[in-house]
């Protein structure tokens, strides 16, 4: 039974767009009011026994299944399926598999993950199963052999070269061919030969007859089958013979009795053909009146990434980067192992909104939509990535030797409300922890607030050494540091003011320049984290027909071997953390294990990208 999403929340409201006018001008006209659905896709006669479309529009996304989904897909995945659930419609997921190559069941199964991911689900049309173009091949060729009988339709043996200098250009109009005038029974018996594998691949093609003088190239006889002797992943070697993509397109849309069908500008001059078919096709009676209508958007164009699969797939193959998951990799698979969550990915595509010129966004943007969300949700900890270690020399006899404190800080700083209050960080302090080698300057530049030794001037007179509190612990004052035979500094040492724990009494006995992160060397705990910058070092990496892997960014990864608070022995792959002043990072969904932590830095805290 096919039940519709349940609207928008009001507090859900999104600000308008070309789409949303669209749609609510169709529903106030009651434009699909009358339409049946009979629960499956299906011809006129098939849906004309069914009850009242109980959906109020029907929109889809149509991925081929010969790639990753990236960050462009996941816009039209957020507005196919948004428009659905905010005007009480469904959204169909539907696999475009009408050809035959590069098609396989790898990239079903993920494209059919990240749709659920994002949040979205099919259920409401009644099918678990999302619906897959290759099941309409049967109805295609019953189409064409309609359009061949009704004289709108031939079978052009020409050679691609002949057809493609017949077809003229803009100004130029195109030459019919010669074997245009053929009778629609010579057409419907060469037809069914080349289904039949009487003919060589490319020996012929099917034409729509339109007007080969039409300004609009799509419009001149655009081939609608051609010949192609390949196992499909789904039919098998059930046909010889493919549908067009510009003819399968629209009659999936309309078996599937789609009100609204959305995609990018570049099928803006497809449009014509879309609406030529649809007419045919419902005069002939074979598919069911008010037909869809297509409606074009800007696709995503994001800075510093590369958004067609081919080149995606170029990356992998290459091993340029580790896998089609790889954290920089822009597809929702790279995008989710990097931390990003639903909820920020869904934000971007309200942010970035729709329109109908192309521009690019700016990767920032998509980098504040997750810190926006992770914000309020990211239990905090504390980690020391490029660690040093400071000694804090009078620890033993201050507080016996072996002490070690514990200290405690909250999970989040404020939980949302209505939620309860994750259990607070537990960690211990001693003589030993590990501070960021950048917290130390034997030399401070002006303004520093971290920890620096002692100076003694020429004149004798002495600067003392900085006084830092380590966040939740005590305030120390550096008094030193040692350096290896190349000058590289070793170990830092301070000594501690034992009245000053933070939360005692004491605590602001003495005053403290600034606070610094920090982990205990006796309970800290290793991890490898891996620091990500962008994938290439240009804006626009294919611009201008530029080779995108000349402007690979060397330095987009970073590894290092990082000291973390123990709270993070409990941690599972994908759980985020703000590591304290450092940013946003998740464990590895592939790698992270109990004993073996690894993170991933998901983004800065805040934006730093050429500053
Ligand atoms: P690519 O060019 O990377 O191969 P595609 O457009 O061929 O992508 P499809 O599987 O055909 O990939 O895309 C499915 C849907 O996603 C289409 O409706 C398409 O318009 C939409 N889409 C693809 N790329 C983008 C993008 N960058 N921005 C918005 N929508 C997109
Ligand atoms: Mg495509």
């Amino acid at each position: 039974m096919t039940k519709p999403a349940s609207p928008a929340t009001p507090e859900e409201h999104k600000a308008s767009n070309f789409l949303r006018q669209i749609i609510e001008a169709d529903l106030d006209k009651g434009t699909y009011a009358s339409r049946r659905w009979a629960g499956s896709p299906g011809d006129a006669a098939h849906h004309a026994n069914g009850a009242p479309d109980p959906a109020k529009i029907r929109t889809r996304f149509p991925p081929e299944p010969n790639g990753y989904l990236h960050v462009g897909h996941a816009k039209s995945i957020c507005i196919n399926f948004g428009l659905a659930r905010d005007y009480g419609g469904v959204c169909h997921l539907r696999f475009d598999d009408t050809n035959p190559e590069k098609e396989d069941t790898e990239y079903v199964n993920a494209i059919i993950d990240a749709v659920k991911w994002l949040g979205f689900s099919w259920s409401q049309t009644g099918n678990d199963a999302p619906y897959q173009a290759s099941d309409y091949f049967d109805f295609m060729y019953r189409a064409a052999e309609h359009l061949i009988e009704a004289g709108h339709a031939y079978v052009d043996e020409q050679t691609p070269e002949e057809m493609r200098n017949n077809r003229g250009d803009f100004g130029k109009p195109g030459i019919n061919s010669p074997f245009r005038n053929r009778t629609p029974s010579d057409n419907l018996h060469r037809f069914r030969e080349m289904r039949d594998g009487k003919l060589a691949d490319g020996a012929a093609v099917l034409r729509a007859k339109i007007d080969m003088a039409s300004p609009n190239i799509n419009m001149r006889d655009p081939a609608i089958y051609r010949i192609r002797r390949a196992t499909h992943h789904h039919t098998g070697d059930t046909w010889c013979i493919y549908p067009m993509y510009t003819f399968a397109h629209p009659i999936e849309d309309a078996l599937e009795q789609i009100t609204h069908s959305i995609c990018t500008l570049e099928f803006e001059d497809q449009r014509p053909f879309y609406d030529w078919l649809m007419d045919r096709l419902i005069e002939g009676g074979l598919l069911a009146s008010p037909p869809p209508k297509q409606y074009e958007f800007a696709r995503l164009n994001l800075t510093y990434v590369v958004t067609s699969k081919r080149k995606l797939a170029q990356l992998v193959s290459e091993g340029h980067v580790s896998g089609w998951d790889d954290p920089r990799m822009p597809t929702i698979v790279g995008l989710r192992r990097r931390g990003y969550t639903p909820e920020s990915l869904r934000l971007f595509a309200d942010r970035i909104g729709v329109t109908k010129s192309d521009s690019w966004i700016d990767y920032s943007t998509l980098e504040g939509c997750l810190r926006e969300d992770l914000e309020l949700k990211a239990h905090r900890a504390m980690a020391v990535l490029d660690p040093l270690k400071l000694v804090l020399t009078n620890w033993d006899e201050a507080f016996g030797a072996g002490h070690s404190e514990p200290c405690t800080l909250p999970a989040l700083p404020h939980s949302p409300e209505g939620q309860p209050e994750p259990a607070a960080r537990q960690f211990t302090m001693g003589k030993e922890v590990w501070i960021e080698r950048d917290d130390f300057a034997e030399v401070p530049p002006k303004g520093y607030k971290r920890l620096s030794p002692p100076v003694t001037s020429a004149d004798g007179s002495v600067t003392p050494g900085s006084i830092v509190r380590l966040k939740a612990g005590y305030i120390v004052q550096c008094t030193g540091c040692l350096k290896n035979s190349d000058g590289r500094v070793t170990e830092v040492h301070a000594s501690v003011f034992p009245e000053t724990k933070s939360g005692s009494a004491g605590a602001d006995s003495v005053k403290a320049k600034g606070v610094i992160t920090w982990v205990g060397v006796a309970d800290g705990l290793q991890a490898e984290v891996r620091l990500y910058d962008r994938l290439f070092s240009e804006a626009h990496p294919d611009a201008g027909g530029r080779d995108f892997l000349s402007v690979l960014n060397p330095h987009s990864l970073t590894t290092m071997t990082a000291y973390v608070e123990p709270s993070l022995a409990q941690s599972k792959a994908d759980d985020k953390f703000q590591f304290e002043r450092l940013g946003y990072f998740v464990a590895d969904r592939a790698e992270h294990r109990a004993g073996h932590l690894v993170f991933n830095r998901a983004v800065g805290l805040k934006d730093s990208w050429g500053k």
